[in-house]
């Protein structure tokens, strides 16, 4: 029984001479991976709805180990992310991300809606704040939130000279040295985090955080994103090499 889903295409790999298999996030069925048949011929339907990056409709026939894809329309081609080579770079990395840490077939509510939302907010030129927004509420919405309000070990309430773990979120003084890559977080950083959190998705945009905010919730989320990985993100090197903040 076939069905339609409205997704992104997070992942392209080419198939045969002129096939795709297609990774799409849907809003509805979780992470799919579909082959898109004929999809890299020049005239085929489906050549520019299965490009990365894009987001369409798209008819699902289910298959056992791969379904197929058939029809597709574009809903938002994301053409700019494909042209400019850093958001290039960004959006790689948020796809890889959300490719290592979401199972397929399992629907992730929210996660939809904010990787649109970065998506846009990435393509207005922000990505540096749109790639932590994604990073902290990715975490949050799988369950992996950092406890940003009391100490993970002892429980009690955390509200200065603020350390955190990599293995948790916020650590007191007298517990840190029972936890491993404990860092120093400065209050204007813990801010930005609980909002990046707490508010809703579409309000993040408003957010100006400084440069050295935005530096130390990097590397903070960094620490925090490969504590829980079991193999380093191929998307990093290459960001890491071309972009200019
Ligand atoms: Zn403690």
């Amino acid at each position: 029984m076939s069905y339609r889903v409205e997704g992104i295409v997070i992942r392209v790999r080419n198939l045969g001479e002129a096939d795709r298999i297609v990774t799409v996030f849907t809003a509805t069925h979780g992470k799919l991976r579909a082959t898109a048949r004929g999809a890299r011929r020049i005239r085929n339907r489906l050549l520019s709805p299965t490009q990365i990056f894009t987001h369409g409709r798209y008819l699902i026939f289910p298959g056992k180990e791969l379904h197929n894809l058939s029809q597709a329309e574009i809903v938002q081609s994301n053409q700019q992310l494909r042209d400019d080579l850093e958001m290039m770079a960004y959006a790689s990395y948020l796809c890889e991300l959300l490719d290592r840490f979401v199972d397929e077939e399992l629907p992730v509510p929210d996660v939809f809606l904010l990787l649109t939302t970065v998506f846009a907010l990435g393509s207005q030129g922000r990505f540096p704040l749109a790639a932590r927004a994604f990073e902290v509420r990715l975490m949050h919405a799988l369950g992996y939130s950092p406890q940003l309000y009391h100490c993970i070990g002892c429980g009690e309430a955390v509200t200065d000279n603020l350390l955190f773990t990599a293995e948790g979120g916020l650590v007191c003084r007298s517990c840190s040295s029972d936890y491993t890559n404990v860092m120093p977080l400065s209050n204007g950083t813990w801010e930005l985090m609980k909002r990046l959190i707490e508010w809703d998705v579409n309000r993040i945009g408003i957010l100006h955080p400084t440069p050295g905010a935005l530096a130390e919730l990097k590397a903070l989320m960094r620490k925090y994103i490969d504590f829980r990985l079991d193999y380093p993100l191929k998307s990093l090197d290459f960001l890491e090499t071309i972009k200019s903040d």
